[in-house]
């Protein structure tokens, strides 16, 4: 298998994560597991987005939270679906605006509710604020391994977006499977295309593990030559649009994977296991990490940290 030697972690937990649960988590909390994630090594975090507070209440507070955010070695997401949030998160001061449309009309409408035509002619303005402002832009096509209200979505509409993206000069793209659809050779064959279209963009992948394929679809992608993944502490996540969404990949299983296979991502394995088990403590239930329960593969590492050495 040949494996790239360095993998880079979007950790999405505090956007993806948190905007799928119910309960408010205060700001000051929020505060605790960005500062968590930091210190363990993660350079790259999706924030909070800049979407209704009508829509997504949980993530109300964005522009409180980003203005306490730590900002050293750190580079701040933020998701917008809009122009207006495009003014919000440079007014925050993101570093970085995640454009979000997604691949099936049926979706775009129900996560955005507008049609992918509106959200395409909103590219500009959105691409010329950035711009002026130098902050960088992300474009994200949802749903493009299947959708969860029309099923198959053909390749062509998922590069209808992502070009769209590449004619302004887009500073990555993300290619999301927002429901968990995506198979490994769906997956392998996406990141083929992506980097034989255009070369010269960072491709992201974005995976959720509704049907237990996201570790697989990783695995699968690094493979295939991708280098950046987007994944979620603990594994919480989910779109709140989607019915039984499923979270995401959790960050320090993936780690845990990578660091034994000796692929580097600059996050400390333990400090990133104790930041995940804090935040079960926080919310109160049962997260969906592995590792965060059985530990390192270090057994003795796994006894100290997880308490499990005497169950062996
Ligand atoms: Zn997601």
């Amino acid at each position: 298998m040949n494996l790239p030697s360095r993998i880079t972690i979007r950790e999405v937990a505090p956007r993806d994560g948190f905007q799928s649960l119910k309960d408010f988590i205060p700001t000051k909390q929020k505060l605790e597991t960005i500062k968590d994630l930091v210190k363990a090594g993660v350079r790259e975090i999706e924030t909070t987005s800049f979407v209704s507070p009508k829509a997504v209440p949980q993530l109300a507070d964005a522009a409180e939270l980003m203005a306490k955010v730590p900002r050293k070695e750190v580079d701040h997401s933020v998701l917008i679906p809009n122009f207006k949030g495009a003014q919000n998160a440079v007014a925050a001061g993101a570093d970085k605006m995640v454009v979000l449309i997604s691949a099936s009309e049926s979706h775009n409408q129900a996560n955005i509710r507008r049609s992918i035509a509106d959200s395409l002619a909103e590219l500009d303005p959105i691409f010329s604020i950035a711009r002026e402002n130098r902050v960088e832009v992300i474009g994200s096509a949802a749903v493009a391994f299947g959708c969860p209200y029309q099923g198959e979505v053909p390749e062509a509409d998922v590069f209808r977006i992502l070009d769209a993206y590449a004619a302004r000069k887009v500073n990555a793209v993300i290619v999301a499977d927002t429901t968990g659809m995506a198979t490994p050779l769906r997956v392998e064959r996406m990141v083929a295309r992506f980097r034989e279209r255009h070369p010269e963009i960072p491709l992201v992948l974005h995976f959720h593990n509704n049907r237990g394929t996201a570790m697989a679809n990783l695995l699968t992608a690094a493979a295939a030559g991708a280098t950046i993944f987007d994944t979620a502490l603990g594994g919480i996540g989910g779109c709140p649009y989607v019915p039984q969404a499923a979270g995401n990949l959790p960050t320090e299983d993936v780690v845990c994977m990578l660091a034994d296979m000796g692929i580097e991502t600059g996050i400390d394995l333990l400090s990133i296991i104790q930041a995940a088990r804090r935040l079960e403590e926080v919310l109160g239930y049962t997260l969906p990490g592995q590792v965060m329960k059985s530990g390192p593969r270090d057994p003795r590492l796994a006894a100290e940290i997880c308490g499990i050495g005497d169950h062996l």
